[in-house]
């Protein structure tokens, strides 16, 4: 391929510039667990929303409490607070109200004696320890004032944030539709797992990496398809998967007689944005955009290329298109050793990370080779070699994109 190859930085761009934020849904909150906030979400009441108690005890006047310690306080009980029952009546000097943790503070109360240091005498209560206004109570708005932002458009709902939401009253979460995927994967030689495998036939193991790391980024695969490298059958294929947001086809979009992909594409109008990316693994990969609108992404088929081009260029169009923040986390690590590249391509290195002396240590997950899907296995992220190189010196710093949110963090010793 004599071509010009896209940077990776370019190719990436390239694709955020064509895609577009998806149409917000209301999803119950049940169903929210991962999905990506819409819009901005403010309170429309303080939360808590009444003064309420702190602890199980008495509401009382604090200076019906004055040297409690020293010489004990008699007070008479005239009602009962509890967690959503609150008391009928107010309280009044000499008088104490028993309340438990969250009930209402009764009126007329500013502070509450807790249980441990009272005594109940049938409807009188002693009380042993002096308290001062405002003693075990949690005020109306101390979590959340009625017109805070509690959560800002993009925030990714995980436990805290849909807790959050129940708190402030929302049933619902207004969030932009997950994008649907078609999965169309090429190859005569391909058999899945379990079947036997005949001569120069493989597993085809792409259908079960790559559809798995569109779930992880919040996608919907609606359809997962076979195709042998048959021009017309592609086509026929494609055309299906076009009514989709995105498409992804595996494998079929290099040079040779037996790639389909691209004049399959071309048929069917789809506009190629760039085919052909200055990145190891993974120099094949075609990006287009049908008539219909939808995303067309042609991944190599060797499995690494497939899941390392997949993670760097349709997994940031995922979280465009839910409102999400694309940008992948990246840190910078030192290499543990000496590691040989091939110069004019920049390199994605499958690495493990650990905590060293001096900051993050990288470590390749073993071969680099693009058909050897073990290099994933255990890795926590993409080290990025830079193109105008043909070795990373041990010690030097190398950009890594983490794999998965914290994993570096879950990897200290
Ligand atoms: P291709 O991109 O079609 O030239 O395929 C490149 C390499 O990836 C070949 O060795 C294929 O056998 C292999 N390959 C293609 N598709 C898959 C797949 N779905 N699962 C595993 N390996 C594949
Ligand atoms: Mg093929």
């Amino acid at each position: 391929m004599a071509r010009e190859l896209t940077t990776i930085e370019d190719a990436r761009m390239m694709v955020l510039a064509r895609t577009s934020v998806l149409e917000p849904e209301p999803v119950p909150l049940r169903e929210a667990l991962g999905r990506i906030l819409a819009a901005e979400v403010a309170a429309a009441d303080d939360v808590p929303g009444f003064d309420n108690s702190a602890m199980d005890g008495y509401a009382v006047l604090a200076a019906d409490t004055r040297d409690a310690a020293a010489e004990q306080r008699r007070l008479s009980i005239v009602d009962e607070s509890r967690a959503g029952h609150p008391a009928a009546v107010g309280l009044d000097a000499g008088e104490a109200i028993a309340i438990s943790t969250g009930a209402m503070l009764p009126a007329g109360a500013d502070a509450v004696v807790r249980v441990e240091d009272t005594a109940r005498e049938a409807d009188e209560v002693v009380i042993r320890a002096e308290v001062t206004a405002g003693d075990a109570i949690r005020r109306a708005g101390e979590d959340v004032r009625a017109g805070d932002v509690v959560l800002r458009a993009g925030a990714e709902l995980g436990a805290a944030e849909l807790g959050a939401l129940a708190a402030v009253g929302h049933g619902e979460a207004r969030c932009a539709r997950r994008p649907r995927l078609t999965f169309v994967l090429t190859g005569d030689e391909l058999v899945e797992p379990g079947q036997p495998l005949g001569p120069g036939q493989i597993r085809n193991s792409n259908a079960y990496s790559v559809p798995p790391l569109a779930q992880e980024a919040g996608g919907e695969v609606t359809a997962v398809t076979m195709v042998g490298d048959e021009r017309a059958a592609t086509r026929a294929a494609l055309e299906g998967a076009l009514g989709d947001d995105v498409v992804i086809v595996s494998g079929g979009v290099s040079v040779g007689e037996h790639d389909h992909v691209r004049p399959a594409l071309e048929s069917l109008a789809v506009e190629q944005v760039f085919w052909g990316v200055s990145l190891r693994p993974g120099k094949p990969t075609y990006f287009g955009v049908a008539p219909s609108g939808a995303l067309v992404f042609g991944l190599p088929g060797n499995p690494v290329s497939a899941m390392v081009t997949f993670l760097l260029f349709v997994r940031p169009a995922l979280l465009a298109m839910q409102g999400s923040d694309p940008s992948t986390a990246r840190i910078i690590a030192r290499l543990e050793a000496d590691y040989e590249k091939v110069r004019g391509r920049a390199e994605a290195i499958r690495v493990c990370l650990r905590a060293g002396d001096g900051g993050w240590v990288a470590t390749p997950t073993g071969p680099q080779g693009s058909h050897v899907l073990t290099s994933m296995l255990a890795a926590d992220g993409l080290a990025f070699a830079p193109t105008e190189i043909d070795v990373v010196r041990a010690g030097e710093s190398i950009e890594v994109e983490l794999l998965r949110p914290g994993s570096p963090v879950a990897s200290i010793p």
